[in-house]
């Protein structure tokens, strides 16, 4: 495995000292998506993707949040509320689904952090609903001034907008290394890739996407030839369905998923001013669940043609209600409109995947044939 692979891999088996041993630096948890970590890095704050990083079950969080959220979004509460975030300033929860939106009432009420905030951002991306965000990330912006003690301007955000776009460039470009017959590098490699993009400071992470990048390239392609399949759903709390689906044959060429493809595949446009980049750039990610169903089936056409895809696999979380509105339409039309085989599994934090495994494998199998 390539070494800068193999570090980013390391990062995610023990994210929480990865993110210790920067504790001299303020930090910022955000969840699930939509958030412009630009705000956090203009202002001199380390933001963090939360994912439940712990590895355990959620006990703690049912006793202040509905068990109908899903399991992702408890697991991260759970560790709030046990206190292992501590180590945060404070929360950003973007409301872009449900299960984001209980989690800022149980954040607001139990107040295991003072700062907590919310980030509204409408369905329609009008000119409205444009100034509308900027006034959101304006209020989101302040806030963040007053945790780091500082005054931000025009120069510091488009600072951090270079160095935000920087790694979503580099991402994009080790990503599209899976558009070749013999991707040099797994579909799990690069979820992983990207997933230790959320605890790592922007600059050191882009620096082994470099790497990482570099040493594909010499690689001797992977012998594998089996289907090629993409993952379609909402936020994976680690690698699991990806390891299940590449043990058994196939690679995984491509995602649309929260916490993979959608986090980095559009970049700010720093030709406009700042604030108005970040607003149109938090109105344009394909987030779920403000992204319109026939929006997401031309971006997911354009990447299985781009990514020549065999077959597609909708991972969808239990309770994670804004993909599984989407599923049947757009699972039917891949299908009928593009002929694209698909299949559904349901994941839960940390169940038993053998279920799972199974029908991966049966699917795999039917894509050979
Ligand atoms: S998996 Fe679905 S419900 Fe859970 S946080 Fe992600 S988008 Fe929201």
């Amino acid at each position: 495995m390539a070494k800068a692979i193999d570090h980013m891999r390391r990062v995610l088996q023990n994210p929480l000292e990865a993110i210790k041993r920067e504790a001299e630096k303020k930090m910022l948890g955000y969840f699930p998506m939509s958030f412009p970590e630009e705000l956090a890095y203009a202002c001199g704050i380390k933001p963090i993707r939360l994912l439940p990083y712990q590895r355990q079950p959620p006990v703690e969080a049912d006793r202040s949040v509905q068990t109908f959220v899903c399991s992702v979004a408890r697991a991260i509460w759970d560790e709030a509320v046990r206190g292992e975030l501590s180590f945060l300033e404070g929360v950003v929860l973007p409301a872009t689904c449900e299960a984001a939106r209980y989690l800022h009432r149980a954040w607001s009420f139990n107040k295991p952090h003072r700062y907590v905030e919310a980030l509204s951002i409408p369905y329609k991306s009008t000119g409205l609903a444009q100034k509308f965000v900027e006034k959101e990330l304006m209020r989101v912006l302040r806030g963040l001034e007053s945790i780091a003690g500082v005054e931000v301007g025009d120069q510091e955000l488009s600072k951090a907008i270079e160095l935000c776009n920087q790694n979503r460039r580099l991402l994009k470009k080790l990503y599209e290394l899976r558009r070749s017959e013999s991707p040099p590098i797994s579909g799990a490699d690069a979820y992983a890739a990207v997933c230790s993009g959320y605890v790592l400071d922007k600059a050191v992470h882009s620096e082994l996407l470099k790497q990482a990048i570099e040493e594909c390239f010499p690689r001797q392609a992977s012998a594998k030839s089996g289907p090629r399949l993409m993952v379609v759903g909402g936020c994976l709390a680690d690698d699991t369905l990806f390891k299940v689906a590449e043990d058994a044959g196939a690679t995984v060429v491509v995602d649309d998923l929260n916490t993979g493809l959608r986090s980095f595949w559009w970049l700010v446009d720093e030709s406009l001013p700042p604030l108005k980049a970040l607003a149109k750039w938090t109105l344009e990610v394909l987030a779920t669940p403000r992204a319109q169903v026939d929006k997401r089936f031309e971006h997911i056409s354009k990447l299985i043609k781009e990514f020549r895809v065999d077959g597609v696999v909708f991972a969808i979380n239990r309770y994670c209600i804004e993909e599984k509105f989407d599923l049947p339409w757009l699972s039917e039309r891949i299908r009928e409109d593009l002929g694209i085989p698909t299949t559904y599994v349901e994941l839960e934090y940390l169940a038993d995947v053998a279920p799972i495994r199974t029908r991966v494998e049966a699917f795999v199998e039917s894509l050979v044939r």
